[in-house]
């Protein structure tokens, strides 16, 4: 069997979409319009992945606010927000280039999913031959919901932690049940925890912990069986072509990362300037039994943020490089994180976004043939 390889989640929303979404914030346009934009990107986005020849496939993301507001809004300018919150949160994290995303703030209890990332796939299914993914996000993201420090009136945190964690056992449950072979949690606020950026304080709250403690308690309601297939993604960031933490030293997650009792990882690796210290990191920290299951590293070896499309011998290389340091049963490749994690991405150093999809597939087939090629080399 080849070295296993996924994509992360998102693409680049075609540019009529996102100009499709900002004429729904404004009434300009019915919630059936967006749909069929979304369903056209989505059909548009699961054709071309498959063309690519990865063995397996999503649909972008298409119909997401992003991969982390999927559940809680319909769109990135609040239209659609869920019950309990209000518009004006933390910020989920500073970008080096100085942009900013901010998340909604709870109100109250109490706290509910008004979308599972199930009802998206179900609606993107049809349109694949090949198998489907789906990604979820982290119940340590939406604690970053709740107030960093005071308590709410008649909803503690505990409470709000229980809701959360049934609500994102439910997700992934549900992204089961619709067909996804897979269901990978976006966990990109784990490497931000130890960035201590002044500006954004809950970074500076010494959280790794805190989240990996949170995302078990949801992980261990699964089976070693479910929890093969059910994977944690990290990176710095990747928005509008920019990171928010590639500069916290991976020395400071992985050890941590590795204790979440997940079955793979979607490690961002590609863009690190010292690929085979991290890729000796994870050799070290990677375990061989995580309650039942074994791990498995997915080192990225595709950049979404540069438009330099990688061939197919420079991944190759990449993952015989890491097979000195990673055992080969448990090393796969991915992409370092996805190619647009947020619906609203221009992709300024791609100078489109229609560009940047163009360029998205063309690592994706650069990803598989790697993959190809590095199978043979190393006998797997
Ligand atoms: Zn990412």
């Amino acid at each position: 069997m080849p070295i296993p390889t996924e994509n992360v989640g998102s693409l680049p929303r075609p540019m009529k979409l996102q100009e499709a979404i900002a004429a729904y914030d404004k009434g300009e346009i019915t919630k059936e319009q967006l749909t069929a934009e979304q369903d056209a990107a989505a059909k548009d986005s699961i054709e071309r992945m498959e063309a690519t020849g990865t063995p397996i496939v999503s649909d972008g993301e298409q119909r997401a606010s992003s991969f982390a507001t999927y559940p809680i809004t319909d769109t990135l300018a609040g239209t659609g927000l869920a019950d309990n919150l209000a518009g004006d949160g933390q910020f989920f994290a500073i970008f080096d280039d100085g942009h900013h995303r901010q998340l909604p703030r709870l109100t109250g209890g109490p706290f509910r999913y008004k979308t599972y990332a199930a009802d998206l796939f179900e609606q993107s299914k049809p349109y694949a031959t090949k198998p489907m993914k789906q990604a979820v996000i982290a119940p340590s993201m939406l604690y970053l919901l709740y107030p960093l420090k005071e308590e709410l009136e008649g909803y503690s945190r505990e409470q709000f932690l229980d809701d959360l964690c049934d609500e994102a056992e439910k997700d992934i449950r549900k992204a089961f049940a619709a067909g996804a072979e897979r269901v990978s949690i976006d966990f990109t606020e784990g490497r931000l925890a130890n960035k201590r950026d002044a500006r954004n304080p809950w970074t500076g709250e010494n959280l790794l912990q805190t989240f990996i403690d949170l995302n078990n308690r949801v992980i261990d309601r699964f089976t070693p069986e479910e929890r093969k297939d059910i994977g944690i993604h990290t990176c710095p960031g990747g928005d509008c072509d920019s990171v928010h933490s590639a500069d916290v030293d991976y020395a400071e997650l992985l050890p941590s990362m590795f204790q979440m009792n997940a079955g793979y990882f979607l490690i961002q690796l590609a863009s690190e300037t010292d690929k085979e210290r991290v890729y000796k990191l994870i050799g070290e920290n990677i375990r061989a039994d995580a309650n039942g299951v074994k791990q498995v590293a997915f080192i990225g070896v595709i950049d979404p943020l540069n438009p330099t499309v990688e061939t197919a011998e420079q991944v190759a290389q990449d993952l015989v490089t890491a097979a000195k340091h990673i055992p080969t049963d448990q090393l796969g490749a991915t992409d370092d994180c996805g190619f647009s994690p947020f619906s609203i991405d221009v992709k300024p150093k791609h100078g489109s976004p229609d560009f940047a999809r163009d360029i998205a597939f063309q690592k994706i087939t650069a990803r598989e043939q790697g993959v190809q090629l590095a199978s043979e080399q190393l006998g797997v």
